[in-house]
């Protein structure tokens, strides 16, 4: 797990031993509720200094935000990412679409920022309803993968495209068809991101 840089790194305690990256288990609570967040640490191989140093320490900031996300009920930032993967955005598209400026969804999917309230229930919405997304598009003047790639066929009809969803929702639930899976879009008639994330996993 540690690069090649961290092995590198010379313990500022003794200045002789390099420094390891270990995971300790750290409690934290937020809002009432109690839970455990991995610790990450680097001790020195020499001395056996425990330190914290910036990269560890932005691990375990990292960490403590996605178990704040969690206990808020909001989306952390892997779910966060696989939601604007599953609506087929680049985060600089996701920021046009939703706000937040230029780097916010690079910041949310890490764990470094915690999204509103706002934003959160936003990308539910159109996450769970694509004609949310297709209307925020439209007004935001950003264009969607899907229509891109349909621009030439307007005569598409609603139904064929909604037989199409469904087809797909049906492979996906029966896990058939995998190959063409892989390419498919998310089942946008089960949306929840635990059905995303599974989805995610697979074709990832
Ligand atoms: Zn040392």
């Amino acid at each position: 797990m540690a690069t090649q840089s961290e092995q590198q790194r010379v313990c500022p305690v003794c200045g002789e031993g390099s420094l390891e990256q270990r995971i300790d288990t750290h409690i934290v609570e937020h809002a009432g509720v109690r839970g455990s967040v991995p610790l990450y640490l680097a001790q020195c191989a020499a001395c056996g200094s425990e330190l914290a140093p910036a990269t560890e320490a932005k691990m375990n900031k990292r960490a403590v935000i996605t178990f704040r996300k969690r206990v808020d009920g909001l989306l952390t930032g892997a779910e966060m990412r696989a939601a604007r993967a599953s609506m087929g955005l680049t985060q600089a598209q996701a920021a046009a679409l939703f706000g937040g400026g230029k780097v916010a969804f690079s910041r949310y999917e890490n764990d470094d920022v915690t999204q509103s309230e706002a934003m959160d229930s936003l990308i539910r919405l159109c996450l769970s309803q694509p004609a949310n997304l297709r209307e925020l598009a439209r007004r935001k003047g950003v264009v969607l993968p899907g229509e891109a790639r349909n621009a030439g066929k307007l005569f598409d009809s609603l139904l064929t495209r909604n037989l199409r969803d469904i087809k797909h929702s049906l492979d996906v639930q029966l896990g058939l068809g995998s190959s063409e899976v892989r390419h498919a879009q998310p089942p946008h008639t089960q949306p929840s991101v635990s059905t995303i994330q599974a989805w995610w996993k697979r074709v990832a």
